[in-house]
């Protein structure tokens, strides 16, 4: 019983530790893309989400090194674990949107996609959004690694190296998340999405527990002799699709903070424009109208196959998952563009036909 009380709790304890960890931890402070709703300036962000991970992994690592906690402790504890952020990320939703006014739609739609846009607190030491996204990134990789972990103690002769590869990789997509902190601040989430039950619980609950559900359901498998060059195809898949949705991200923020840089000192910029405003319609931008989503799906397909079990249906949850977000998030994204950019937007639809996948969708 205090196993499973404690189990609840740990998120809760890991979140208010990673607040004072973000809170003491040196910090970067940068303009954001997305302005005051009062003000109109420009946001201000302090950035240390990498900082915060390492520190946090490196006392997980200790915690199971000096007998404070054996490394499985968050797999053993896994339902509890789930059931305490689930219970928090309802908590936290009903105080963000209960507090602020209503948007003048039903209290039910408020309570989904909340009221408040970019709320921050602390005289502007966190931001809300920011912070619910290093949380999750934070336990998401704390599971992964205490999931790992259990299936080393349960196969120690003969474990998977399947396992190893999909840690390894979703290890490289949370650092890389962090470490590029700053271009999430241009994304469709900070601009466009308010902060309801959908974002909070999402960050505070389907993040950690879902994304990784690859693992949660494969860790107690035996090694299943994957070859190694089949290993190799399933990485090489994860990297091409992170170079096109890190490329295209990175040039789409190049091209937003300074418009006349050349991309990766080869790629000068093509666009359509009115006057006012202006659309890349080359680079990563001129093969579809949201490549970076494919480049997502790719990396996900990636870890799923890594994992060693093709034929298993839990690592495909998560590719799958992708392409029902991402799918109606671009239907979403191009009602949103094509209202704010107009003719221009239509220019861009005729010169670059493809949603997300060149040639097929
Ligand atoms: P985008 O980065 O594609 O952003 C869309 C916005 O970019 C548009 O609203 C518009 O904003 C601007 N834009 C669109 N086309 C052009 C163009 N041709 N030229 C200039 N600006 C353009 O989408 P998201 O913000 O949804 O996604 C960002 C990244 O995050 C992607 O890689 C996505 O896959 C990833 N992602 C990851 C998730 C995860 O759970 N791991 C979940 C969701 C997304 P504006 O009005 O400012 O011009």
């Amino acid at each position: 019983m205090t196993g499973t009380l404690a189990g609840f709790f740990a998120p809760w304890a890991i979140y208010a530790g990673l607040l004072l960890l973000h809170l003491v931890l040196p910090a970067r402070r940068v303009n954001g893309y997305v302005r005051d709703e009062h003000t109109d300036e420009l946001l201000r962000y302090r950035l240390n989400g990498l900082l915060v991970l390492i520190v946090t992994v490196s006392l997980w690592f200790a915690a199971g090194l000096f007998g404070g906690m054996p490394w499985e402790w968050l797999w053993l504890h896994r339902w509890p674990g789930l059931a305490g952020a689930a219970t928090l990320g309802i908590l936290v939703s009903f105080a963000v949107v209960l507090s602020a006014p209503s948007t003048g739609k039903s209290i039910l739609v408020d309570l989904f996609l909340g009221r408040r846009f970019n709320p921050q607190a602390l005289a502007g030491r966190v931001d809300a959004k920011m912070f619910l996204y290093l949380v999750g990134a934070t336990l998401l990789e704390l599971n992964l690694l205490s999931f790992a972990a259990h299936h080393w103690i349960t196969f120690p002769d003969d474990p998977s190296p399947g396992i190893a590869l999909y840690v390894c990789l979703f290890s490289w997509f949370v650092c890389d998340y962090l470490f590029f902190e700053r271009v999430h601040l241009y994304t469709y989430d900070l601009f466009a999405e308010r902060l309801g039950f959908k974002l909070v619980w999402g960050c505070l609950t389907f993040y950690p527990y879902f994304y990784g559900v690859g693992l949660w359901t494969i860790a107690d498998r035996p090694n299943p002799d994957t070859p190694v060059w089949l290993l190799s195809l399933y990485a090489l898949l994860f990297f091409v699709g992170w170079s096109i949705a890190r490329g295209a991200n990175m040039q789409k923020f190049v091209f937003k903070t300074n418009p006349s840089r050349v991309f990766l000192g080869v790629i000068p910029p093509e666009t359509i424009q009115n006057g006012e405003q202006a659309l890349l319609c080359n680079g990563f931008w001129g093969i579809s109208r949201h490549v970076n989503y494919l480049g997502e799906i790719l990396m996900a397909s990636g870890l799923a196959l890594s994992l060693g079990w093709p034929l298993a249906w839990g690592p495909w949850l998560y590719p799958l998952y992708y392409v029902v977000l991402l799918g109606t998030r671009e239907r979403d994204d191009d009602r949103r563009c094509a209202e704010k950019y107009g003719t221009i937007w239509e220019e861009y639809r005729k010169r670059v036909p493809w949603r997300i996948v060149p040639g097929v969708y």
